[in-house]
């Protein structure tokens, strides 16, 4: 359609072109001036309708009527100029004619005339009785002279004043249209702003939904945080557990445990500026052992909390709990500098078995540190309980490897290292070395008399008197075997060694046993030998001993032997 347009355009232009030329040709030939104007507005016209064309390409109502209107104005401009052309030029009407033509058959097959009111003027009104008019005069006029010029003229005008009526009411129509489709245009626009409206509306609740749905997720994001504290406390946790369970593992004395653990706790436990360890002894003759540690915290309040709080020993006695105690420390605090934390401390009992064997302090800044810890205290405190077993196991496996298990003094074994180790001492600095060996007298008899508990009581008496011995005189004393016990004496001389070993026959002589309301005594039987002076050999000393031992045996009992020539005589003859 539009292709069509355009083509019927260029067509119209083209004859409108020539129609101008033959004007311009007229014009100058003949000085014709009514024509050149009539024709240039017409081509005028005809072109601004191929403009027009070309750029009203959407098809709307008011494009249309645009176009018409256009071109109603060009058949009226050319068709006045037929019916006021006074030129007689025939060439420029039937030029005119044709352009009318064309046109007329464009209007016809080239608009949509499916508004009804449009296709009426356009036809019934406006065209067809200019056209037939001008038809009449291009046919009729120049044959006949019957008809008046004037009847002419003013039946044209008829017709060019109801065409113009006709323009004028259509062109109006348009302007009707044009502010139709304005106001069209206002209520889509108003009907586009309430769906704006409506759209904002669901744009609202959308939005509220996505609140929510933020919120939503700022909770899930604040519980994924507070697991998150959570798996890193766990972890924290776990690293201080593992750092106190290595460290207890590899301690093998009671000191380095207690040096260890403050240590490790101040280290990997958060918010701990203060840690302090006191722990029971392992044996008998052990003491209690204290540490302490701390991180930003006078070495004075260590001091005071000592002697404050340390001093006074374990005293959790029945209560194995943990106790977070704020006011521990508080007569220490005064002792504390204004950089100083110390918001809390918390006492840790430890109890192995029912028994209570030490306590831990940690100290915080933060007072609250401890509240969500219980269970990491009661795991440290397992594990340093656990440490501590670790040790006495140690030290009992040690003791049962160095020990007699029935008196505690050194066995055969650790005789046998120590009397080495002292010999080769005294040949390397040329020292002297005693060793004396004992027998009681008679105990077969003793045991069969009075049972062998009693027995074993009365070794571990001589055991006890010996050891002390040994202690007071820089020796050592064991167990040989059975009922006999060795005595050594590193830089001792013979007579030295038979002055101690008088003392101590003395003292076993004098020593009674308490049992089943019995006062029982045992005596012993001893020989000796010595470094340098008696024997050039420590290797020979502990045999040189035996054998002066049963000399002893041999002249009587309950006497002390030194080795000698005699000792070698009586040995040479028990040999034969
Ligand atoms: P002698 O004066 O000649 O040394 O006489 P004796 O009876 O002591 O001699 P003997 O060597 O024959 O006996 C040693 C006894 O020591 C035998 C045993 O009953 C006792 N004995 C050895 N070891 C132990 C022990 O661990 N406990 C107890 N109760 N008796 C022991
Ligand atoms: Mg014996
Ligand atoms: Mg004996």
């Amino acid at each position: 359609m539009e292709e069509k347009n355009l083509r019927f355009g260029q067509m119209h232009s083209i004859i409108a072109i020539i129609a101008m030329l033959s004007a311009i040709e007229y014009y100058i030939k003949d000085g014709i001036v009514g024509a050149l104007v009539g024709i240039f507005v017409y081509a005028g016209l005809a072109v601004l309708d191929l403009i027009l064309t070309k750029v009203l390409k959407q098809k709307t109502v008011l494009n249309n009527r645009l176009l018409i209107a256009i071109r109603i104005v060009e058949f009226l401009i050319a068709s006045a100029y037929i019916v006021y052309n006074d030129s007689g030029v025939r060439e420029l009407e039937v030029i005119s004619f044709i352009c009318l033509l064309l046109r007329m058959i464009e209007m016809i097959f080239l608009f949509d005339y499916s508004d009804r009111y449009t296709r009426t003027i356009i036809i019934g009104v406006m065209i067809f009785p200019i056209t037939l008019f001008v038809l009449i005069k291009l046919l009729l006029l120049p044959q006949s002279q019957n008809y008046s010029e004037n009847a002419v003229i003013a039946l044209g005008s008829i017709a060019e004043i109801a065409t113009v009526v006709c323009a004028v009411v259509f062109i109006t129509n348009i302007f009707i249209s044009w502010i139709l489709e304005i106001e069209h245009k206002i209520f889509e626009q108003r009907r586009m702003a309430e769906k704006t409206a409506e759209m904002n509306e669901t744009l609202t609740i959308h939005q509220e939904k996505i609140k929510k749905a933020n919120e939503e997720l700022g909770i899930q994001r604040i519980k994924m945080e507070s697991a998150n504290r959570q798996v890193q406390r766990a972890n924290a946790e776990i690293k201080t557990q593992n750092e106190i369970l290595l460290g207890v593992t590899t301690c093998l004395d009671i000191q380095s445990l207690a040096d260890k653990v403050p240590e490790v706790l101040c280290d990997s436990m958060e918010n701990v500026n203060f840690c302090s360890i006191i722990l029971a002894p392992t044996s008998k003759k052990g003491n209690f052992v204290y540490n302490a540690k701390a991180k930003s915290i006078s070495g004075d309040f260590l001091k005071e909390f000592t002697s404050t709080v340390i001093n006074k020993g374990l005293s959790s006695k029945d209560s194995k709990e943990i106790s977070i105690d704020k006011e521990l420390a508080a007569p220490c605090y005064k002792e504390l500098g204004e950089d100083d934390k110390l918001a809390v401390v918390v006492k840790l009992p430890l109890f192995n078995d029912k028994k209570e064997v030490g306590i831990i302090y940690c100290g915080s800044g933060i007072q609250d540190n401890f509240d969500e810890s219980e269970s990491l205290l009661k795991n440290i405190a397992a594990q340093v309980i656990l440490g501590i077993n670790n040790i006495q196991l140690y030290y009992a496996i040690r003791q049962m490897a160095v020990n007699d298990g029935l008196t505690g003094i050194f066995n055969r074994r650790s005789l046998n290292e120590h009397l080495a180790e002292f010999g080769q001492k005294a040949e390397k600095e040329k020292t002297s070395l005693s060793v004396a060996l004992f027998d009681i007298d008679h105990f077969k008899g003793f045991n069969d008399t009075y049972g062998h508990a009693c027995g074993d009581l009365v070794l571990q008496k001589i055991a006890g008197i010996i050891d002390k011995i040994a202690d007071r005189n820089g020796g050592i004393a064991a167990r040989y075997g059975g009922e006999e016990f060795v005595l050594a004496f590193p830089e001792c001389d013979a007579d030295r060694c038979e002055k101690i070993l008088v003392d101590t026959k003395a003292a076993i002589d004098k020593m009674v046993v308490e049992y089943e309301e019995q006062k029982l005594s045992v005596h012993v039987s001893i020989g000796y030998s010595s470094y340098p002076s008696i024997r050039k050999n420590t290797n020979e000393l502990l045999g040189r001993a035996d054998t002066a031992m049963y000399y002893a045996k041999e002249h009587g009992r309950n006497q002390i032997k030194r080795d000698g020539s005699d000792v070698e005589e009586f040995e040479s003859e028990r040999n034969k």
